[in-house]
């Protein structure tokens, strides 16, 4: 049987090389995007082309009734749901805390921290094997900025992924039981458009030439491993928060 998933910012970056890889697998691939419809549009092709089937999903992930909307149009169109891709995520603009205003901060936790426990919650409801779902996995987007703190840049941010990790540990023990796996892949600086977003395009290039391995990582190398939690080869993982960082 053909198993299908949700990737939440499915379209761009890290979301979109996970699905492009899912597709190349066979999976069936549900690509949530909030604004940006053309680049939704490119990535379901590209899955296509990979070998997969996909849908193009609107919906913003700090709206309930979004997320709702997301999972039962995930499920009319491919009739299940094996799986969640936790990754819509946003950073803003480089600041110190002292400086940072209240609609900023609120955006960040809403998107970053409400958004990925209301996908992990309906993820929940309808995997677990109690709530007479059929098991799955979990896969939640971190980043290596839980464990650095990220001064002077944002520590918004860096407090929403660290909220993230949490979460993965906690319910990785409340869903085991339940079938459901539920892991973290922690990104360093990886080559997307998130740094433009928050106003240093370079940032990862300037950035990544000071990690151990000299460069920043590409989305291709981080959506490996979230493919590989996502696998029967990673069937005993469940609570890691892995570092796909290149040493940083
Ligand atoms: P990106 O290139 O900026 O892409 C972001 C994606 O999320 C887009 O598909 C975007 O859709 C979607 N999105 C944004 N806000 C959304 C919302 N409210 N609801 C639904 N979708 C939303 O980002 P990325 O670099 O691939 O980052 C993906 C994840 O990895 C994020 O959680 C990020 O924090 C994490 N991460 C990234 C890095 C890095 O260096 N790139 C490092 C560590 C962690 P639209 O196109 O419609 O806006």
């Amino acid at each position: 049987m053909t198993k299908a998933v949700l990737i939440t910012g499915g379209s761009r970056g890290i979301g979109r090389a996970s699905a492009r890889l899912l597709g190349a697998r066979g999976w069936r691939v549900g690509v949530n995007y909030a604004r940006n419809v053309a680049a939704a549009q490119a990535t379901v092709a590209e899955v296509e082309h990979a070998g997969g089937r996909a849908v193009a999903i609107e919906g913003d992930v700090a709206n309930e009734a979004d997320v709702i909307a997301m999972f039962d149009t995930l499920q009319q169109k491919f009739g299940r749901i094996d799986a969640l891709v936790n990754n819509a995520g946003i950073v803003a603009p480089s600041s110190a805390l002292a400086d940072m205003d209240l609609a900023r901060l609120k955006r960040v936790f809403d998107v970053n921290v409400l958004g990925a426990y209301l996908c992990a919650r309906e993820a929940a409801r309808r995997m677990s094997t109690d709530r007479g779902g059929a098991g799955g996995v979990i896969v939640n987007i971190s980043s290596a900025a839980a464990r650095l703190g990220s001064p002077n840049e944002y520590v918004d941010y860096a407090g929403s992924k660290g909220a993230v990790d949490t979460m993965t540990l906690g319910l990785a023990k409340e869903l085991g039981p339940r079938g459901v796996r539920v892991n973290a892949v922690r990104p360093g600086l990886i080559d997307t458009e998130i740094h433009a977003s928050g106003g240093k395009p370079e940032r990862a290039a300037q950035l990544g030439a000071t990690t151990p391995l000299g460069r920043p990582g590409s989305a291709d190398e981080v959506a490996e491993t979230i493919v590989w939690l996502m696998s029967d080869a990673a069937s005993y993982v469940t609570g890691a928060l892995i570092d796909v960082s290149g040493g940083r």
